[in-house]
């Protein structure tokens, strides 16, 4: 007897299976025979993937400027796991850990270079805030949340410190184990070439499709060869849209060339939930098809791709021993007003309505699918 069988699920590959569920892990795929004590059937009606792993959002509740809760940004429209970037920093990590184990969403953190986190705009204008004894210490204390480091490069928040912030980073990292680095980038100075250029294999580069002037294309809409270098030593890119980062003609451009973000991730709060253009991870996702990707893409953005960026090991596919972590969710076809953060608005099409979520084999209907009433 398993705990969860849900059977007649659609992959993204619109290839139809049953999926099993025991003590929290997935237990068979394919075609399942036997019973389970929480049947459900959604007869190919409804997608199903690896439950979405959104690696860029802020959910420090007691963060003064960026702040949410963690179940408001994640199972509550479909997302299984959220990793906050950066919000806190080691003076309040081990808190927002304590915070965290109440929720339903599985939160990791990457933890802000600086001690202090976000708590004002310009964290790493002092470079006296920045302490890699106590960031390594922080990452020994809480090894299963502390999943990498989190430093801004943009001129508001490094002031006249240029890269050296970074600089610093790089070092913290080789210290603390060579754990993921996820870097923000945004204006200028320092230049994203300057950036680009200390950054290594697994690095993140986050709010890649900004329309900022500092942003990865040339003005002739070229990838910066600081950029193409950077990604062909293994750096990745991460879209992180936020109230300021996302340009559909930044994204539309540089996805022609071919070249796709590694993960789609929303960089949420409260207030760009709320009043947009974030509203939620399937929005920014649902973003992606006008710009010219496909489902199975932005699926695996948000599953094998993240999962693997942060390693979060026994996440973001559909294997057995994997977490039963599960996305339920449907492609709604209508046209929908979309705005990325430079104002421009588009027709969208396609829309991605989450339905539920199983977080370690507990299944958890979505605002979305109250509404939609899933007669399953
Ligand atoms: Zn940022
Ligand atoms: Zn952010």
């Amino acid at each position: 007897m398993y705990d969860l069988i849900i059977r007649g699920a659609r992959l993204s590959d619109e290839r139809l299976v049953d999926i099993a569920v025991q003590n929290g892990r997935i237990a068979a795929i394919g075609s399942v025979e036997g019973r389970a004590h929480d049947e459900r059937d959604l007869a190919g009606r409804y997608y199903l993937s690896a439950g979405w792993i959104d690696s860029h959002v802020h959910c420090y509740p007691k963060s003064p400027i960026y702040h949410d809760e963690a179940d408001a940004i994640g199972v509550a429209h479909g997302v299984t796991t959220v990793v906050d970037a950066g919000s806190t920093g080691a003076d309040h990590i081990d808190d927002f850990y304590q915070l965290t184990r109440a929720a339903q969403t599985q939160v990791y953190a990457l933890i802000n270079i600086a001690r202090t986190g976000i708590v004002t705009q310009n964290e790493l204008a002092d470079m006296t805030q920045i302490d890699g004894a106590a960031v390594q210490q922080a990452v020994t204390r809480l090894p299963d949340f502390i999943v990498g480091l989190k430093a801004r490069i943009s001129s508001s928040v490094v002031g006249d410190n240029g890269v050296q912030p970074l600089v610093k980073a790089k070092a913290i990292q080789q210290q603390s184990g060579g754990l993921p680095l996820m870097v923000h980038i945004g204006n200028n100075p320092p230049n994203l070439e300057q950036i680009a250029d200390l950054l290594t294999s697994g690095d993140i580069i986050t709010h890649c499709f900004n329309g900022k002037p500092n942003r990865i294309l040339t003005p002739q809409g070229e990838l910066k060869a600081a950029v193409k270098q950077a990604m062909a030593r293994g750096v990745k890119l991460d879209v992180g849209h936020g109230s300021a980062s996302f340009s559909f003609d930044v994204a539309r451009v540089a996805i022609a060339q071919g070249i796709l973000p590694d993960t789609i991730s929303s960089d949420i709060y409260c207030r760009n939930r709320l009043a947009g253009p974030v509203h939620n991870l399937a929005h920014v996702m649902s973003k992606f098809f006008t710009v010219g990707m496909t489902l199975p893409q932005v699926i695996d953005c948000v599953t094998v791709n993240a999962a693997a960026a942060l390693r979060l090991t026994g996440k973001g596919a559909l294997k057995v021993g994997y977490d039963a972590d599960l996305t339920i969710f449907t492609v709604k076809q209508e046209t929908r007003p979309f705005i990325d953060s430079e104002g421009e608005q588009i027709a969208g099409e396609k829309h991605l309505v989450p339905l539920a979520a199983v977080v370690a084999g507990q299944w958890i209907t979505t605002e979305e699918g109250v509404a939609h009433d899933l007669g399953i």
